[in-house]
């Protein structure tokens, strides 16, 4: 009998994270600390002081996400705010960054709109190939596999060794992928900045994000940026990641399960073109994402007809919520064209959720039907 694995042990501890520290008494499930400052007489010295520099609920997130990372973590209000907790703190006037020019838009527009002009050169490489990309001179390579919402997939590890040659550090936004799918450490990744708004919590009910890094160095500019700049997370936001997060294994169990089954009979009905889904053995990404993926994720993107065929299948489809943003409990899809990504108008990223697949299916088939 094989006994557990170090992934299975690491989410163990992240279940048992608080026990060895409870007192007689004490709550078990984490308590919500609520408070700007903290009772501190005589000298000021003490774990927390003011909720700007610390508080107990954000400790307890950033536990169990160091857990999952296998490195030390700090977490901010958004995905967006630990992105630019990295991208602020990394690059300085005459650096150059490396970057995806098919990853999440906001990024972007955050390094376009605030980093370039104070100095910092970018130059964006799409994610299939950048592992080929000409580094040398760049200070920081930022990626994003797979890439939202194209899931095209690049060889981390690959990129990771190009990158270290030409002395640059590499950034990965793990966010489509989650550590529990894709270990990023292990292949070489500098620092993840990614948000916990999608799969990590699960339930749509909250934005989060953090930055991971086995540096101390990073970490400790990371956290001092977080208090200079204010970018904290609320005590209530982390308390729910804390409890989305007890779930991750289960329910990215089911989504991962589910989406195989969903990309498959997508790719063999009529109605549907050019599904991507890194699972699938004819996707062009299928060989790297085995490589370095323990599953495939819940991300499905494909093509119908024309906007209008995307509209009226999702107005017709009873088991998927019309909404942006993904990895929830609850299927969830959107016409990506119409925020202006560079796809065809009717395509649509599918985000698979954890209903029971052939209720699902059913639904999906249906409305399918609708369009013949
Ligand atoms: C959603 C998302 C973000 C930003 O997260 P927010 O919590 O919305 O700020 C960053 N990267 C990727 C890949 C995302 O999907």
């Amino acid at each position: 009998m094989a006994g557990p694995t170090d992934l299975d042990k690491r989410l163990l501890a992240l279940l048992h994270h608080r026990d060895a520290g409870l007192a007689k008494g004490e709550a078990v499930a984490l308590p919500i600390t609520a408070t700007s400052t903290y009772a501190t007489p005589g000298s000021p010295q003490a774990e927390y002081t003011y909720t700007r520099e610390g508080n107990p609920t954000w400790s307890a997130v950033e536990d169990q996400l160091s857990i999952l990372e296998g490195a030390p973590c700090v977490a901010f209000p958004s995905g967006m705010a630990a992105i630019a907790a990295v991208l602020y703190t990394q690059l300085k006037p005459g650096d150059t960054c490396v970057m995806a020019s098919d990853g999440y838009f906001a990024a972007r527009a955050l390094m376009d709109e605030f980093i370039v002009p104070l100095g910092v050169k970018v130059i964006y490489q799409p994610t299939a190939g950048v592992e080929a990309a000409d580094f040398a001179g760049a200070a920081l390579v930022w990626i994003e596999t797979p890439s939202n919402p194209g899931l095209d997939v690049c060889d981390i590890a690959a990129v990771a060794g190009r990158a270290h040659a030409a002395g640059a550090r590499l950034a990965l936004d793990n966010t489509t992928a989650t550590p529990l799918l894709q270990s990023a450490f292990d292949l070489g990744v500098d620092i993840v900045a990614m948000a916990d708004t999608k799969a990590m919590n699960g339930h749509g009910d909250v934005l989060f994000g953090h930055v991971a890094s086995p540096d101390p160095g990073v970490i400790e500019t990371v956290k001092r940026w977080r208090k200079l700049s204010g970018n904290i997370p609320g005590p209530h936001e982390a308390g729910l990641v804390h409890r989305g997060l007890e779930t991750l294994d289960v329910r990215l169990e089911r989504m991962c399960t589910n989406a195989g089954v969903v990309a498959e009979r997508l790719a063999a009905h009529a109605q549907v073109s050019n599904v991507r889904y890194p699972g699938l053995a004819s996707d062009p990404a299928h060989a790297l994402a085995a490589k370095q993926m323990a599953r495939f994720g819940f991300l499905i993107g494909f093509e119908l007809a024309s906007e209008q065929a995307a509209d009226a299948f999702l107005a017709a489809c009873g088991g998927i919520v019309t909404a942006t943003s993904f990895g929830s409990v609850h299927t969830s899809a959107e016409r990506r064209a119409r925020w202006g990504d560079d796809v065809a108008p009717g395509f649509v990223r599918l985000s698979v959720g954890c209903e029971p697949v052939e209720a699902l299916w059913a639904e999906i088939e249906a409305a399918l039907e609708t369009l013949a």
